[in-house]
C-alpha cells in the first residue's frame, strides 16, 4: 500500500504483527524483553501496539512525564501502578490515605488485602484536612513502603499539601503514588515535585466527553516503568487501538475544556455559596475550605478544579433529602444524573445514595462543571435553586 498523505494517528487494529521470517521473530522477541518505550518491532497488540504507543506520547507531554502506559480502565491503572511495588513475602507495610476513590477502597479490601494478603494501614482525615504532624508519626511508626493518596479527594474535595506529603515520605523512604484524575496535569504535575508514579482514570477529563473507558500510569523510574510494561502484558490491561485514537483526539481539546470548567465551577461555587437554598458547598477556590490555602500555594494558574459539592439547607434529613429530589426533577432534562465526572456536559450525582454510611448526608449533591456558556449554567441551576426557597 502507498504511503498516505495524512497527519492523523493510524488505527492499527492487529493482534498480532507481520514478523517476516524466523531471524526477524527471533530479534523481536529478544528486543522485546528490553521493553524500550517504543518498540523496534511490533509483536502482538496486548505486549504493544503503535496507536496506543503514539498516544502515550502526547500523555507524557501533558504529564511532563518521561514515560506514560496506557490501559483499559482508571482501576488497571491502580492495579499495575500498586503490582509493581509488590515483593511477594517481602512486601512491607503499605499506607493509604482515607479520601480515595470507592473503587480504590473495595480493591484494596478485596484484592490486597483479602486476596493478597498485603499489610495495609490507612491514614484518616480529620476535620476535612490531613494532619501532616500526624501523618509525619505515623511514617516514622509504620514505616511503609509505599504512601498512596489524591491531590483532591472526592466527594468532600479535600486538597492534600503534595509537596509537604512527598517530602515526609522522601525522608522516611517511602515509594509515593498520585492519583491526580480531579487536579489533573493542568493543575499540577506530581512527578516534577517527586512522586514516584501518577495514575490516572483517562475516563474523565483527558477523554471528557464520557464515551471512553482508559486509564494511565505516568512515571520518569525506567525500571519501574519497564516493570509496569511487563505487568500489563501478562495480566492484559492494554488499551484497545481505537478507544487510545479518540482518546489521542480528544485530548488535543483536554487544556482548553478543563480551563472553561474550572471556570464554570469557580463562578458556579461563589454563586451557590451566597443562595439560601445552600447550606454548605466544598469548592477548594472558595475561602471556606479548610483546605483553600493548600490548593492555593499548589495549583497554577489560578484555578481550583472542576468538581464542587453542595449540601442543600433543609430543616431536617427528611427536608432535605425532599430538597434534593425536588432540585433534581427540576434540572433533570438538562444537568443529567452520571456516576462519572470530567464530561463536556455538566452532570450530577446524589452522595448519600452512592457513599451511603460514609457520607449520610441526603442534601448533598456532587456536581462536575460542563463547558456550557456560563449564562446558561446559571439560569439552570440557580433558577432550580430559587424553586426551592419560593
Ligand atoms: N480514580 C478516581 C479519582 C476516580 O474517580 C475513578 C473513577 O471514578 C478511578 C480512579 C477509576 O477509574 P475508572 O472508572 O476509569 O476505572
Amino acid at each position: 500500500m502507498k504511503k498516505i498523505n495524512s497527519l492523523k494517528i493510524p488505527i492499527y487494529r492487529d493482534a498480532g504483527f507481520y514478523l517476516e521470517n524466523a531471524d526477524k521473530t527471533s530479534k523481536a522477541f529478544n528486543e522485546e524483553t528490553l521493553h524500550s518505550r517504543e518498540p523496534e518491532t511490533y509483536i502482538y497488540s496486548r505486549y504493544r501496539n503503535p496507536t496506543v504507543v503514539a498516544v502515550e506520547k502526547q500523555i507524557m507531554e501533558l504529564e511532563e512525564s518521561g514515560w506514560a502506559l496506557l490501559c483499559e480502565s482508571g482501576m488497571a491503572a491502580i492495579d499495575i501502578a500498586l503490582s509493581v511495588f509488590q515483593k511477594g513475602k517481602d512486601t512491607g507495610n503499605w499506607l493509604f490515605f482515607s479520601e480515595i476513590y470507592g473503587g480504590t477502597n473495595s480493591f484494596i479490601d478485596q484484592v490486597l488485602i483479602k486476596g493478597r494478603g498485603l499489610n495495609i494501614h490507612r491514614y484518616y482525615a480529620e476535620n476535612g484536612s490531613y494532619d501532616l504532624n500526624r501523618l509525619e508519626k505515623v511514617l516514622i511508626e509504620i514505616k511503609p513502603e509505599l504512601l498512596y493518596f489524591e491531590v483532591i479527594s472526592n466527594p468532600m474535595l479535600m486538597v492534600s499539601d503534595v509537596k509537604s506529603i512527598l517530602s515526609l515520605a522522601k525522608n522516611t523512604d517511602c515509594k509515593v503514588i498520585i492519583d491526580n484524575t480531579f487536579a489533573t496535569p493542568y493543575l499540577l504535575n506530581p512527578l516534577n515535585m517527586g512522586a514516584d508514579l501518577v495514575i490516572h482514570s483517562a475516563t474523565k477529563y483527558l477523554s471528557g466527553h464520557g464515551n471512553v473507558t482508559a486509564g494511565v500510569v505516568c512515571g520518569n523510574d525506567v525500571a519501574l516503568m519497564q516493570n509496569a510494561i511487563e505487568y500489563r502484558k501478562l495480566v492484559g490491561h492494554m488499551l484497545s487501538p481505537d478507544d487510545a485514537y479518540r482518546l489521542g483526539t480528544q485530548m488535543k481539546t483536554f487544556r482548553l475544556r478543563f480551563k472553561q470548567q474550572c471556570r464554570n465551577a469557580g463562578m458556579l461555587a461563589e454563586l451557590l455559596e451566597k443562595h439560601p437554598a445552600v447550606e454548605t458547598v466544598l469548592y477548594p477556590g472558595l475561602l471556606s475550605l479548610p483546605s483553600h490555602i493548600i490548593a492555593r500555594n499548589l495549583f497554577e494558574k489560578d484555578a481550583y478544579g472542576a468538581m464542587l459539592t453542595f449540601d442543600l439547607a433543609g430543616i431536617n434529613d427528611a427536608d432535605k433529602k425532599k430538597k434534593r429530589d425536588t432540585f433534581i426533577g427540576l434540572i433533570s432534562d438538562q444537568i443529567h444524573l452520571i456516576p462519572s465526572l470530567g464530561d463536556t456536559e455538566t452532570i450530577l450525582l446524589p452522595v448519600e445514595p452512592v457513599w451511603g454510611e460514609k457520607y449520610p448526608l441526603p442534601g448533598m449533591i456532587r456536581l462536575s462543571a460542563g463547558v456550557e456558556e456560563p449564562e446558561e449554567l446559571l439560569q439552570l441551576i440557580i433558577g432550580a435553586l430559587d424553586k426551592l426557597v419560593e
